[in-house]
């Protein structure tokens, strides 16, 4: 073993990537240590950029030889040398978009077992022979079922929507679904020649010929006679009722319009085969404790847990027998049912007992998606690893935090190496060894300011972390405003809401808080988004937000609203090619000043020619982004720098004018502090410049992709880009965990901006765990006491002293204990 080293450590040495200053340091394994931090310092650069990278690049050198080339291609991380580093494996959040077919039960492997169990021990119809696991599973062709494709939706067409006007008669084009021109006449004739008037209204005619024509599969054919003017010879119709017509367009057609077209005539439904589980029959007659398998991944886990108990704790429990319609009373039920018990358990431990096994992981938020996969982790039985984990406490109430550290204890007890990049100070603590990166962000960070066990960092005056974990930070708490009215919402339902009733103030900023699962995120970022949307009659921004169906029976104080902003960690832009500065739109200003300089007026140059988004002046092979995306087998979507303008994004004429003395690809390469000086000025730039300093962003540089940016950093962007703009009326701006991934001194620094927008007349509502933010807000409203079916009422509302005050809620003693 040449790796290892005698001491137990990682030694890392000279590193520098991104923004690290050569960082030598040496890492203790088989701990816990925490990586520590503001925003920006440097501490994903080290923990991921570095370690994590180096181990997956000798992991995939092992493997795969030729991958050699790509990886050098990519380039290495950046960093003398690394000794004594074990294989890594990464829990990150917030990466990549999981398939729209994975789930609660795939993403834990529990699906597996389960499919297991109905096979080989399920209670099966008489006569029916045993089925393989697959079968159980929608997404395999054995399971799928044959109508809707193990989907569990079918598209159909209803009535009201191919006759949107029934007081029309058919000559007037009632049937909306039929088809225009020479087809919809000569429907029409051939619905003359077979008795049917076609002037009269739709809704005088018959039912039963009103389902005939719309839903038949009878395609009678008609002999047509010549009319005047009209058809010059007579001919055989076949009639197509309006059913056939756009079911044979969905799946016949080839243009994407007119398919259109006919969805339009159409909604999705649950498949009546399957009842939406996607299975096929013979799957669904199989049962467990007198449940189907759709049945068993519907419920909640704890109640999966309570089903399922009964069957491995059995006693007496026979060898199974392949000819038995039942295998519940064998032991390969015992074992199965036992294993899946034990997993599920550290799930419910974990405060997820509320979540199904067929809950989509596209609808899970990015914590339960992290817990799920800790847990999953617990039981590979790897050992001699080191996971290194994004900010596993993010998305977590304080109360869920604890069996998080449990869990993150065994890992470490069964012999693995925990790298955690961390916020949370109660989180920190519990470390073994903390690494504090800083002491500021970008070029102002990058250093190991201290490395050691916890208490040792008391000592170091100027590491921000310090601070904030022995209690000499400044305390955010200050006096709650008063509410300038209320928005009163009643009866509201969807998930576990159930006729809540909650009146959120106005002009005021407002936290909601509550253990996982509670239902914050559907009350601030579904309900009440949707209603001041419907109010507001805007479109939803996303798809994933749209037409959500909200019951709420009543809601009053809405006229005061003018806009809504949702603002999230969603990246800014998907592509390097959207960046800070055309984000913000100081780069139109920008491009402006080159078009004025007089060289580029003697080439007849415009603004559009210092664009990386236009031809003429950018770099042709890379096209103006600086960058070309490597093909990577494993790593998908992987950037390389350009070859021909090594990141300039330009073309060399391009680069031939200066303003300042600078090229426009020279003040891309600037930092907004740096850019500030150079265009103090320059107003159409400054203000941008300005706000983003405020917000803490002055060491981004102008060009930096969005891509590369962190979700704590884009969203602190998309609020100094509403900062910057004064506008007049009330804005409702809604936020979901805005603290995540931030340090206690950058969400000091977001609290104070969002209270500057309170300050300018607009209501603000966050979704929230950090305590230090719950306690700066005027109003709390929590949410629970518990998550799920335990959860969805007002637990507890007002000041946040009110609400520390309370015996009901679970948030109410750490609330307190924070305040003081
Ligand atoms: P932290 O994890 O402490 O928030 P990071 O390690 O993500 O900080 O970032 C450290 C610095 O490096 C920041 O200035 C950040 O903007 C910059 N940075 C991060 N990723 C990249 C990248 N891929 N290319 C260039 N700069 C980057
Ligand atoms: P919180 O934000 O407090 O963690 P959520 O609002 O996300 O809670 O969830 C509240 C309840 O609604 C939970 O029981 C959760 O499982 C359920 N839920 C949330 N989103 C969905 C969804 N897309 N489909 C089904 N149930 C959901
Ligand atoms: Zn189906
Ligand atoms: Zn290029």
């Amino acid at each position: 073993m040449t790796e290892a080293t005698v001491d137990g450590s990682v030694h890392v040495r000279g590193a520098t990537e991104n923004n690290l200053q050569s960082v030598d340091v040496d890492i203790p394994r088989d701990a816990f240590v925490a990586f520590t931090g503001v925003s920006g310092s440097g501490k994903s650069s080290l923990a991921f950029g570095t370690l994590y990278a180096e181990a997956q690049r000798r992991y995939f050198e092992s493997v795969a030889p030729y991958a050699r080339r790509l990886l050098q291609q990519v380039g290495a991380p950046h960093v003398t040398e690394i000794t004594g580093l074990p294989p890594a494996v990464a829990l990150q959040q917030r990466r990549g978009a999981p398939s729209s077919r994975s789930s609660v039960g795939t993403i834990t492997t529990l699906s597996n077992l389960l499919r297991m169990l109905y096979s080989r021990a399920g209670t099966y119809p008489a006569g029916a022979p045993r089925l393989e696991a697959e079968s159980f599973s929608p997404n395999t062709p054995a399971g799928a079922c044959r109508r809707c494709d193990g989907l569990g939706v079918i598209h159909d067409v209803t009535a009201e929507l191919m006759v949107p006007d029934p007081s029309l008669s058919i000559r007037e084009g009632a049937i909306a679904a039929w088809p225009g021109a020479w087809q919809g006449a000569n429907l029409r004739s051939i619905v003359n020649g077979l008795g049917i008037d076609i002037d009269t209204p739709w809704k005088a005619l018959t039912q039963k010929d009103r389902d005939w024509l719309l839903f038949t599969d009878e395609q009678p054919s008609v002999f047509i006679r010549p009319q005047r003017d009209r058809i010059d010879h007579s001919y055989q119709g076949k009639f197509w009722s309006a059913r056939k017509h756009i079911m044979h367009v969905l799946s016949d057609a080839t243009s994407q319009q007119m398919r259109e077209r006919a969805l339009r005539f159409t909604e999705s439904i649950t498949c009546p085969d399957c009842h939406g589980s996607g299975l096929r029959r013979d799957a669904l007659a199989v049962s467990v404790a007198g449940r189907t398998i759709a049945e068993v991944n519907a419920l909640p886990l704890s109640d999966v847990v309570a089903l399922l108990r009964p069957v491995a704790e059995q006693a007496g429990a026979a060898a199974a027998t392949s000819s038995a319609s039942s295998g519940e009373a064998t032991e390969v039920a015992v074992r199965i049912a036992a294993d899946l018990l034990a997993r599920i358990e550290v799930l419910l431990g974990l405060g997820l007992g509320y979540l199904s096994l067929g809950r989509r992981s596209t609808t899970l938020s990015a914590g339960e998606a992290q817990r799920l996969r800790i847990a999953t982790q617990l039981r590979s039985g790897l050992f001699g690893v080191v996971y290194v984990l994004d900010e596993p406490s993010a998305g977590l109430h304080p109360a869920d935090a604890e069996p998080l550290l449990d869990v993150l204890d065994r890992l470490k007890a069964s012999g693995n190496s925990l790298f955690v990049v961390e916020h949370d100070m109660d989180v920190v603590r519990r470390a073994d060894w903390i690494v504090d990166i800083g002491p500021g962000a970008g070029q102002h960070g990058g250093r190991v300011l201290y490395s050691g066990p916890v208490a040792g960092l008391e000592d170091v005056a100027e590491s921000a972390t310090g601070h904030h974990l022995f209690g000499r930070a400044e305390p955010l708490a200050h006096e709650p405003r008063p509410p300038h009215g209320w928005l009163r919402l009643r009866g509201v339902t969807r998930h576990n809401l159930s006729d809540l009733s909650v009146d959120i103030p106005l002009g005021v900023l407002t936290t909601v808080t509550g253990v996982s699962g509670s239902g914050k995120s559907t009350l601030v970022s579904q309900v009440l988004a949707e209603v001041v949307r419907r109010w507001l009659d805007v479109a939803a921004e996303e798809e994933d937000d749209a037409e959500i169906d909200v019951a709420v029976s009543d809601v009053a104080g809405l006229e005061t609203f003018s806009r809504l902003v949702r603002v999230d960690q969603r990246p800014i832009g998907r592509t390097p090619r959207s960046n800070l500065a055309t984000y913000t739109g100081m780069f139109d200003a920008v491009r402006k000043l080159f078009a004025a300089t007089d060289e580029a007026k003697a080439r007849g140059w415009g603004p559009g020619r210092f664009s990386f988004n236009v031809a003429e002046g950018r770099c042709p092979t890379c096209q103006g982004e600086g960058f070309v995306e490597v093909e990577l087998l494993f790593l998908p979507g992987t950037y390389g720098p350009c070859p021909t303008c090594h990141g300039a994004r330009y073309n060399p004429e391009t680069l031939e004018v200066t303003w300042r003395d600078r090229t426009v690809a020279d003040i891309l390469g600037m930092t907004v502090d740096e850019a500030a000086s150079l265009f103090a000025d320059i107003v159409t730039a400054s203000r941008s410049l300005e706000t983003l300093r405020d917000v803490g962003l002055g060491y981004l540089r102008l060009g930096q992709p969005a891509t590369e940016l962190s979700g704590g950093e884009a969203q602190r962007i998309k609020i100094a880009t509403e900062l910057q703009r004064a506008r007049r009326g009330h804005t409702l701006y809604l936020l979901d965990e805005p603290t995540a991934g931030l340090h206690p001194s950058d969400v000091a620094l977001l609290m104070r901006q969002l209270h500057r927008l309170v300050d300018a007349g607009n209501t603000v509502v966050l979704v929230e765990h950090d305590l230090d933010a719950v306690a700066s807000a005027d109003w709390v409203i929590d949410l629970g006491p518990g998550g799920g079916v335990n959860g969805g009422t007002v637990v507890a509302s007002g000041p946040p002293l009110t609400v520390a005050a309370s015996t009901r809620s679970v948030t109410g003693p750490y609330l307190a204990r924070r305040l003081g």
